[in-house]
C-alpha cells in the first residue's frame, strides 16, 4: 500500500486515533510526505512512525476521515463487509419487515465506520448521500457493494450530494440513479405508508430518524387535537390519526411539503376528514392561533448548523416553545425537538426551561427523546449525536 500520500502526526496527537475517533484534524499534523488532493486515499502515522489507519483526505479543518484503524486495501471487499454489517444491524433491530416495515437508515457515517456516507432505504431504493469528496469518488464502488449484498431486495440506487459535499470541492456531483430507476417510490413505516420524493424532497426524501417518536406520540394521540408543526410530507400527523386523534392540522411553510403531507394521509386514512394542512409560516400560525390544541409537535430545521450561531438558536428555541406552552390546552402534551447538532442536550432543555419558566405553568418531563438505533453514535464520536427531544405534559 506505499503508494498512498503519508500524513504524520505530531507528539501525542494519535491518542483520539488509538481510541478509534475517526477524525484528523489539521492542527493535529506534523507534515504531509506526497501531494494528496481532496478525496485521496491516505495514510495516518504517530510521531513515532506507527501506522494509524488510512482514509479519506479533504484540505480543511477535519483532514482525515479515517476508514480503517488497520493496514487492509479500501476495495469493493471493504466495502462490501462494511455494508453487510450495517446491514446486519437493521436486521437485528427489526427494520426489514416486508410490508410492514421497509424504510430505515442502512448508513449513518461514523455511526457505521463509514465517515461521510448516508444511505437510507425506501421500498428497496437507496437513496445515497456523500458528504465528503473521498465518498463521492468511491460512490460507483460503494453502489457495487450495496447491489452484493442487498441483491433482489435493491431495485434502484439514487445518488443525491449536490447539496452535501463541502461548497469549495468544486466537484460536478450531479444527481442520479446509479443503478435502476424508480418513480413514485411508497414506502412503509410501521404499516403507514408514504410516498418519498427523494429527487426534489428535503435531505434524501423522508426523515427516518423520527420513527420511535412517531410511535410514541400515536400512543398520545386518542381524542386529542393534534397540531403538527413544521410537518414536513406528514409523517407525524399519519401516525397521530391511527392513534385515533380527535383532529390533526399540518403546518409548514412549504407548500409542496404540504401537498405530499395531504397525499399522504389520504394514501392511509381516505376520506377521513380529521385532516387538514396549512402551508404558512411557523411563527404567524403560531401567533394567530387560538387554544384548541392539546398535543402540540415543534420539529423546526436545524437552527443551528454551526457553533457561531448557537446562541440565536437557543434564542430561537426559547421564543418557539414559549408560545406553545402560552397556547397548549391544560393537560396538554408537547412533544419539542432540536436536530441541530450544535445544540447540546442540556442546552436544548435549558431553553426550553426558560420558555416553560417564562409561560408561568407547571411542566413536568415525561421522555427524553434521541434518534433511534439505524442512527448509531459511535461512542468514541460524540459529534453524531444530534437529535434531542422532549415529551412535556402542561398543566
Ligand atoms: N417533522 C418532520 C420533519 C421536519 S423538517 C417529519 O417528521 O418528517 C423541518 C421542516 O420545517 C421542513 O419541512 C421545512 O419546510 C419547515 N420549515 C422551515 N422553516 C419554517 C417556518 N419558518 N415555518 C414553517 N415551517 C418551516
Amino acid at each position: 500500500m506505499g503508494s498512498y500520500s503519508r500524513i504524520f502526526l505530531k507528539p501525542k496527537k494519535e491518542e483520539s486515533l488509538l481510541r478509534f475517533h475517526p477524525w484528523v484534524f489539521s492542527g493535529a499534523i506534523r507534515n504531509i510526505d506526497g501531494e494528496p488532493v481532496e478525496g485521496d486515499l491516505v495514510d495516518v502515522f504517530a510521531n513515532n512512525g506507527a501506522f494509524l489507519g488510512r482514509g479519506h483526505y479533504q484540505p480543511g479543518s477535519i483532514a482525515v476521515r479515517i476508514l480503517t484503524f488497520k493496514d487492509i486495501p479500501i476495495d469493493t471487499a471493504f466495502w462490501i463487509k462494511r455494508i453487510a454489517s450495517a446491514l446486519e444491524l437493521r436486521k437485528a433491530l427489526n427494520l426489514l419487515r416486508e410490508s410492514e416495515n421497509n424504510a430505515f437508515r442502512l448508513v449513518h457515517g461514523e455511526g457505521d465506520n463509514l465517515p461521510g456516507l448516508i444511505i437510507d432505504m425506501y421500498a428497496g431504493t437507496a437513496v445515497m448521500q456523500a458528504h465528503s469528496v473521498g465518498m463521492h469518488s468511491a460512490r460507483f464502488a460503494i453502489a457495487e457493494a450495496l447491489e452484493s449484498v442487498l441483491k433482489d431486495d435493491l431495485t434502484a440506487i439514487y445518488y443525491k450530494s449536490d447539496g452535501t459535499l463541502p461548497f469549495k470541492a468544486g466537484v460536478d456531483a450531479e444527481n442520479g440513479y446509479l443503478m435502476g430507476n424508480a418513480s413514485d417510490v411508497i414506502a412503509v413505516e410501521n404499516g403507514l405508508k408514504f410516498h418519498v420524493d427523494f429527487i426534489k424532497g428535503q435531505k434524501t426524501g423522508f426523515f427516518v430518524d423520527q420513527r420511535e417518536n412517531r410511535a410514541l406520540l400515536e400512543a398520545y394521540s386518542k381524542g386529542r387535537s393534534v397540531l403538527n408543526m413544521f410537518c414536513y410530507t406528514g409523517g407525524f400527523s399519519f401516525y397521530a390519526m391511527r392513534g385515533g386523534a380527535k383532529l390533526v392540522h399540518s403546518v409548514d411553510s412549504s407548500a409542496k411539503a404540504i401537498g405530499i403531507a395531504e397525499a399522504n394521509v389520504r394514501l392511509n386514512f381516505p376520506d377521513d376528514t380529521r385532516h387538514r394542512a396549512f402551508a404558512e409560516d411557523a411563527f404567524k400560525y403560531l401567533e394567530q392561533m387560538g387554544d384548541m390544541y392539546d398535543l402540540i409537535i415543534l420539529d423546526p430545521p436545524a437552527f443551528a448548523k454551526h457553533r457561531d450561531v448557537l446562541r440565536n438558536a437557543l434564542i430561537g428555541y426559547r421564543k418557539l416553545n414559549a408560545i406553545a406552552f402560552e397556547k397548549i390546552k391544560p393537560g396538554g402534551i408537547l412533544f419539542t425537538f432540536s436536530c441541530s447538532q450544535a445544540v447540546s442536550k442540556e442546552n436544548f432543555r435549558l431553553a426550553v426551561f426558560t420558555a416553560a419558566a417564562q409561560s408561568g405553568r407547571k411542566v413536568r418531563i415525561l421522555h427524553q427523546l434521541t434518534q433511534p438505533a439505524d442512527h448509531p453514535i459511535n461512542i468514541y464520536h460524540p459529534e453524531g449525536e444530534y437529535l434531542k427531544g422532549l415529551v412535556l405534559h402542561v398543566e
